[in-house]
């Protein structure tokens, strides 16, 4: 291999590019800030000896994942990763209490609504109870008068 076709490590490293490179396949020329932010946090040969300890299919994943470790410590060296989970967390954990919140709210709504229900169930059947007995009142108060009305004339 030449050294125009050295990874971005050995290019940094200003080194030549060995066909075994440990970091050959993870960090490509074409995007050297990848090996600069895994490098300025960890250091070559801590990413060297971590990806060699590897099994060759997890070494891929595991550099992604060191870089975007890298990069969250660059972008916050207090917290780096850990502070983009705990705000994640904090919107997961808003997220749920809004959804909760929103839950009771149907869930009264829901049985405000089926007490009117039931009110005009109730309200319905007190009005029939009450026609029935206004019905029956006239029914009665007409028996009375017809009979008093015989009762009368048969009298006279
Ligand atoms: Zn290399």
């Amino acid at each position: 291999m030449n050294n125009s076709g050295r990874c971005a490590a050995c290019k940094y490293l200003r080194r030549r590019c060995a066909p075994d490179c440990i970091f050959s396949p993870y960090f490509p020329p074409t995007n050297p800030q990848r090996f600069v932010s895994v490098h300025r946090i960890y250091g070559a040969s801590n990413v060297a000896k971590l990806l060699q300890q590897l099994p060759t299919h997890l070494r891929a994943e595991a550099a992604d994942s060191l870089y975007l470790e890298a990069q969250c410590r660059v972008e916050d060296p207090v917290y780096g990763c850990v502070g983009r989970i705990s705000l994640l967390q904090h919107e997961i954990h808003k997220a749920e209490t809004q959804l909760v919140k929103t839950q009771a709210e149907i869930a009264v709504l829901k049985s405000q609504s089926t007490q009117l229900g039931h009110d005009d169930d109730l309200q319905a059947l007190q009005f029939e109870s009450q026609s029935d007995a206004i019905g029956l009142n006239n029914f009665l108060q007409e028996q009375y008068l017809d009979f008093s009305n015989q009762g009368s004339s048969g009298f006279i």
